[in-house]
Order: C-alpha cells, then structure tokens, then sequence
C-alpha cells in the first residue's frame, strides 16, 4: 500500500533519512521506535508529505505522492495523521472537528458528515461530548477525538507519532484500546511509540531506526526476545 525506495533526505548537513526501503501492505501494523532524534517523526511526515525528501520515491497505492494543491489535500485525507499534541481546531466543537475535513475535502454533506462523525466518536466513546469544544476535554478524550477526525476522512492509512506521550498516565489505555480495536479492524497503521505492550500485542512489524537508518526490521517476538544489533539491545537495556 505504501512502498518508500531508496528514501533519502538531509536537513543541511544532518542525513536524517538514510537510504529507507520500506513496503506496508494493506492491513499491517508496522511499530517504530528507535532513540530520539533517529529519524522516526521525519519519517513519518514524509509518508504524509508533511516533509519532502531529497532522493527516492513514496508512493500510496502505487501513486506517487501528490506535490501541491487539491492533490495534496486529498494525501492528507487518505494518510491520516495523529500527533503528540493533539491539534484539535480549538474554537470549533468537537462534532465540527470530526465534520470539517469530510465536508471541505471529501464533499460529503453535513448530513453525512454529521451521521458518520457521530459514529466515529461513539466508537472512540466520545459520542455523548459532541458539542463540547476541545478545551473542556481531557487529554486523553482529545486524542480520542484527533483520531475520529482522522477516521473521518476514510483514509487508507494512519499514521501515529508518540500519540500518548504527552499523555498523563490513567489517560494511556483509554487512547491505546482505541487503536487496538482500529488495528483489529484491519486498519494501515504506522505507530511510533514507546508503548511496547501495544507494540507487542498490536504490531505485525516492529522497525528499529537509529541515525536515520532502519536497523532492525522483525516481529515484536522476535525483536524484544531476541533483538540483532547493539543498537537495539542497547535500546531495549533502556527502556524495558
Ligand atoms: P523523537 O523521539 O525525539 O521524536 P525522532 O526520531 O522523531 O525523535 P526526528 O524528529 O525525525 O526524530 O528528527 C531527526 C533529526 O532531524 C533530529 O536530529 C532533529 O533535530 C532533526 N530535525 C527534525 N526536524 C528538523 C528541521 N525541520 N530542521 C532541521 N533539523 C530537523
Ligand atoms: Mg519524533
């Protein structure tokens, strides 16, 4: 579904993505962790063309990425992206968060986009708080939200970048059990987390990366059982 080739970008003299090949297919939830500063959030705004890259190809469902305008704005729909902040449009409620993007992008009509908005935030169990605005939310239901915006535009993949980590703690589970059940229902998904019981329960891939290289590519058994380079064990020492 998404197959980045010889994917190279510098910001000046920093190689910040080195020579990344990698496919996701349709389906696969493919987990990314490595140290900060390894390349993980780049790597991810580019799939969403976010960031341009200097040298290889991205391509969603065999296109390559879009450049600009309407085209553009249709990648951001069909890969959606949730962030460490949440990045909720503060002055609208949270039905109108979910119901922009599908209106302006997808011209669906506020009656369609209002029906499956509702549903979205029932499934995110945020169903009962939809004319509330995003600052009379907790963390954790803001996220919940992020996420059904998100879904909202039908997109083919989502992408996730540190989605609990500026989470407080009781806030995690609730954020995580939704993107369980999203991977259970056979979502593309692109996680990077440091939530290794999520990667382990949820992920069909685990990618190390460190210096903007993928360094280890396994499966969450094989990786936090028995992981190849010093990086990584290095890593795991750390954070297990
Ligand atoms: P973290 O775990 O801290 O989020 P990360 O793996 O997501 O780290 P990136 O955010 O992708 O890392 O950054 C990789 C490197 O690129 C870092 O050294 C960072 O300082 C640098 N970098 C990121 N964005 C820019 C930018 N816009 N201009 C210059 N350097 C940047
Ligand atoms: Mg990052």
């Amino acid at each position: 579904l998404v197959v980045l080739e010889g994917v190279n970008k510098w910001f000046g003299k920093l190689h910040v993505l080195q020579d990344i090949n990698l496919t996701i297919k349709r389906g696969e939830v493919v987990v990314v962790i490595g140290p900060s500063g390894s390349g993980k959030s780049t790597l991810c705004r580019a799939i969403n063309r976010l960031e341009t890259i200097d040298e290889g190809s991205i391509t969603l469902d065999g296109q390559p990425l879009p450049q600009e305008g309407k085209a553009l704005a249709h990648l951001r729909a069909e890969v959606g992206m949730v962030f460490q902040s949440f990045n909720l449009f503060a002055h609208k409620s949270i039905l109108e968060n979910v119901t922009l993007g599908p209106i302006k992008v997808r011209k669906k009509s506020r009656a369609e986009a209002e029906t499956r908005g509702k549903e979205l935030l029932d499934r995110v169990g945020i169903g009962h708080q939809a004319d509330k605005y995003p600052a009379q939310l907790s963390g954790g239901q803001q996220q919940r939200v992020a996420i059904a915006r998100a879904l909202a535009m039908d997109p083919k993949v989502m992408l996730f970048d540190e989605p609990t980590s500026a989470l407080d703690p009781e806030m995690i589970k609730e954020v995580l059990d939704v993107m369980v059940d999203l991977a259970e229902r056979g979502m593309t998904m692109v996680v990077v987390t440091h939530e290794m019981g999520f990667a382990r329960t949820a992920a069909d891939r685990v990618l190390f990366m460190a210096d903007g290289q993928v360094v280890e590519e396994n499966t969450p058994e094989q990786f936090f059982t028995n992981p190849q380079s010093d990086r990584a064990k290095d890593f795991l020492g750390k954070i297990l």
